[in-house]
């Protein structure tokens, strides 16, 4: 790679000058390479597969496996320095959109280790059960409801799709991880790892509203891990045993659930093209079978590689869950409308239910491209670039010297020092400038800045956009506000 996709400053311009393009987006649209190496290029797959992402996230320390050195274990993943600011700006974003956005909405974090009847009273000791089937044969496991990994015929045949042996009887598998709590291992120290948020919420909801004198409707936000020992894990971080969620639980009169459960389908829709991504990857799934919990219940599904799946769930819980807390507990948890002639119910609620680390796959996977930049017939004609919103990007900005020697580096460190206030930094100044834009695109850094030798002149950087390869010229003193003013009006081409 040479130097090339640097652009100097045109000397003769004035400040700001105009967009100029990359040297690599020039001869864009490309035409049908002509060489012979070009057309085994051609050959090449650029489109996107879970492979790519999964080695795309080891490479560049997104994701790793937990305890790689020891093997691996199945179910858990560790986020690496790129992956912790990327999960941790689409936390952010979720919580921004929730209570900063939603003046009725506050947020908590409950313990992890709850006691255990409330989970009876949820329902999940009895119910929150997969059923499961083993090969007899080749010993797969197979969730028998779930056709992408069985179909019902074969259920039904008991026969392995894989091996064609025979199958046992489907049995029921509770997905709930026990363990005890203190000295003593018998049944009185049974403790769970929450399955879910959710429950953290509904046994507080009395506590919030009180504390913070909050009348119906109002809603409870939180974010955490979640532990379900799922039969069949894969596709990467789609479905692991230890995940988080971001959820949210809306309480409203009843009578008032189904206008605010169409509120809540509009919000969460429309709030994932807030962030960059593309709406023909969302859809819509309408659950026909309801959980014993729900009144109604849609699935907001993502295009991921193997197919659309979900990504959050809405559903219209009722007062199941109050009435449960309140049976099991003894507790009165209805709420008293003073507004109302002191008016008694028992809320409905109304819940939005997210995982965040699906999250991370849906924006990894919608960020991915492969993008011929060239025609050059040799491996600088792609560029692999995600193209996350500029919040969402681990890195907003890295910054370049051209040069390490003649002050550069010291000048480039300088500029970082006052960027790094506002942003998230990125550094580097080993090897071709070209390259260097290339390890940036690769992680979704949506700003490059250049410190040349004009700059140490003119106090000028160039700024290079990472969707549009283009570069301008902007004055130091105005490099921030003009990045902030860049990350408010970012549209994703
Ligand atoms: P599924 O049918 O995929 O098992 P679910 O309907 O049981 O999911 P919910 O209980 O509604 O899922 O959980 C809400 C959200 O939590 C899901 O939409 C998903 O994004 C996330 N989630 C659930 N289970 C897992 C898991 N094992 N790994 C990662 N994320 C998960």
């Amino acid at each position: 790679m040479r130097d090339t996709t640097y652009v100097p400053r045109d000397r003769h311009s004035r400040y700001p000058l105009e967009r100029r393009a990359d040297p690599y987006s020039g001869s864009l649209p490309f035409l049908a390479s002509s060489g012979a190496e070009g057309e085994s290029l051609q050959m090449e797959d650029h489109s996107i597969s879970m492979e790519k992402i999964v080695s795309l996230c080891k490479r560049r320390g997104f994701v790793f496996q937990s305890s790689e050195i020891y093997g691996g274990q199945n179910g858990a993943w560790d986020y690496g320095p790129l992956g912790i600011e990327l999960k941790n700006n689409i936390q952010k974003a979720w919580w921004k959109e929730m209570t900063q956005l939603h003046d009725s909405i506050v947020g908590l974090d409950a313990a992890i280790l709850m006691h255990p009847r409330v989970w009876e009273a949820s329902g999940h000791v009895a119910n929150f059960s997969d059923p499961l089937v083993d090969c007899k044969d080749c010993k797969s496991r197979f969730r028998a409801d779930d056709d992408t990994q069985i179909s019902p015929e074969n259920v039904a045949a008991r026969k392995c799709p894989k091996c064609g042996g025979p199958l046992t009887e489907p049995r029921s598998f509770n997905l709930m991880f026990k363990t005890t709590i203190g000295p003593a291992e018998d049944s009185s120290s049974v403790i769970y790892l929450r399955p879910e948020t959710a429950q953290g919420i509904y046994v507080n909801y009395k506590n919030i509203a009180q504390s913070n004198r909050l009348k119906i409707p109002f809603g409870i936000a939180q974010v955490g891990k979640a532990f379900r020992n799922e039969i069949v894990t894969k596709n990467f971080i789609f479905r692991t045993c230890e995940f988080e969620q971001m959820e949210m639980q809306f309480f409203v009169k009843p009578g008032e659930d189904e206008k605010f459960f169409e509120y809540w389908r509009e919000q969460r829709m429309s709030y994932y093209p807030k962030y960059g991504i593309r709406k023909e990857k969302l859809r819509w799934h309408h659950h026909e079978k309801l959980a014993h919990y729900a009144k109604d219940a849609y699935d907001i599904e993502f295009e991921f590689p193997m197919g659309f799946q979900e990504l959050e769930g809405i559903h219209n819980r009722t007062d199941f869950d109050l009435t449960q807390h309140t049976k099991y507990s003894g507790k009165d948890l209805q709420y008293i409308d003073q507004d109302n002639g002191n008016e008694r119910y028992i809320p409905y609620i109304i819940e939005t239910s997210a995982g965040l680390t699906r999250n991370v796959l849906m924006f990894l996977c919608d960020s991915y491209e492969e993008e011929k930049v060239a025609d050059k017939g040799n491996d600088d004609d792609w560029r692999t670039v995600l193209r996350f919103h500029p919040l969402i990007a681990p890195v907003t900005v890295a910054i370049l010297p051209l040069m390490k020697k003649d002050g550069l580096a010291e000048l480039a460190q300088d500029i970082r020092n006052e960027l790094k206030e506002d942003f998230m930094t990125d550094y580097d100044q080993s090897g071709a400038i070209g390259k260097r834009y290339r390890r940036q695109d690769e992680i979704g850094t949506p700003f490059c800045v250049t410190v040349d030798y004009d700059s140490k002149e003119d106090n000028t950087v160039t700024l290079r956009f990472r969707d549009s390869m283009e570069q301008i010229r902007v004055p130091r003193s105005e490099l921030a506000a003009r990045i902030r003013a860049e990350i408010k009006n970012y549209k994703r081409v």
